[in-house]
């Protein structure tokens, strides 16, 4: 193992606190877990591949970092369960300089501690180019008591946490503006490219047995509204005029729809109920957009005429454009 490599391990070992699950954290060939008595253990695990899932011309390290354990702590959200552990494999070529990492790590640990999620190991190595970072996120959920995309039923109403496609906009606004913009400008685009996964609305929804199927927004509305309908076997009607969106361009509101619908990385949850659920749940806000119905696929109803929604992946969209 290069120096380096060992004294990057030794200064997140130093920076990383422990938590209720973890017994034994970094130092050991494994590390050893414990999980509440009663519950089911979750896992899920994500990449983030320079010039894939970030650029380091348009994303600051820390920024990447920050998203990097986003992705997995969203993914616990979405099945309404408590993250326990996270470990992180890093692969990143010799040319890749120490601060560039040290800020990834900087970013990764300041969102693990706002949700006290402990980096309980993981591996590092020399990639041969460019930044690979894999994260994986244990939780865990009373037995049984897992949110699935699969249990939507027909009349059930759609609803979605927050607003929509504020970071897909904000990171075409930077791709557009870079390298000229000013620090401020980049300053507030880049605040709505640094998501708060909903992890507290997603156990609350769990706990109140309100969400009938739920999924994190992670590749877009349609999409992702896609998945629960096919697992869940139905379809799903929209409403246009309800979609809350995120409106960082004035002027550009058919450009915000499609960000909506479109856009990924927002990280809000999307669920369905056969309650009426209130307008604000943890002190985010909750909108009904629309309803699951006996008929396949996805439709949008604006002006009081329903049209088939396309399903666009985010890089499909921006094909596109
Ligand atoms: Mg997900």
């Amino acid at each position: 193992m290069p120096l380096s490599e060992r004294r990057l391990i030794a200064e997140i070992r130093g920076a990383v606190r422990g938590g209720d699950a973890v017994v034994t954290g970094i130092g050991d060939d494994c590390a050893v877990l414990r999980i509440p008595k009663g519950h089911e253990v979750l896992v899920t695990t994500d990449f983030s591949i320079e010039n894939v899932h970030f650029r380091r011309d348009w994303h600051p390290a820390d920024l990447v970092g920050w998203r990097c354990l986003a992705r997995g702590l969203s993914d616990i959200a979405a099945m309404g369960g408590e993250p326990r552990a996270a470990f992180l494999s890093l692969a990143v070529a010799g040319d890749i300089p120490q601060p560039w990492i040290r800020r990834f790590m900087t970013g990764l640990l300041d969102l693990a501690g706002r949700f006290k999620v402990p980096l309980a190991g993981g591996d590092t190595a020399q990639s041969a180019s460019g930044i690979q970072a894999d994260i994986v996120v244990i939780g865990s959920v009373p037995r049984g008591k897992s949110i699935l995309r699969s249990g939507a039923k027909v009349g059930d109403l759609i609803y979605v946490t927050g607003s929509l496609g504020g970071s897909a906009a904000a990171l075409d606004e930077v791709a557009r503006l870079n390298p000229g913009s000013s620090r401020g400008m980049r300053t507030e685009l880049l605040r709505q490219m640094r998501p708060l996964p909903r992890l507290l609305a997603g156990q609350w929804l769990r706990q109140h047995k309100i969400a009938s199927a739920m999924i994190d927004i992670s590749d877009g509305l349609s999409t992702d509204l896609s998945h629960i309908c096919e697992e869940s076997l139905v379809g799903a009607d929209i409403e246009a005029t309800a979609i809350p969106r995120t409106r960082i361009l004035p002027g550009k509101e058919p450009e915000a729809l499609d960000y909506a619908l479109h856009g990924g990385d927002d990280y809000e949850l999307l669920f369905t109920s056969s309650k009426q659920v209130a307008s604000n749940i943890s002190g985010l806000n909750v909108t009904s957009i629309g309803r699951i119905t006996r008929t396949a696929g996805l439709r949008i109803i604006s002006d009081g005429k329903a049209r088939r929604l396309p399903v666009y992946g985010w890089e499909h969209f921006k094909k596109r454009k």
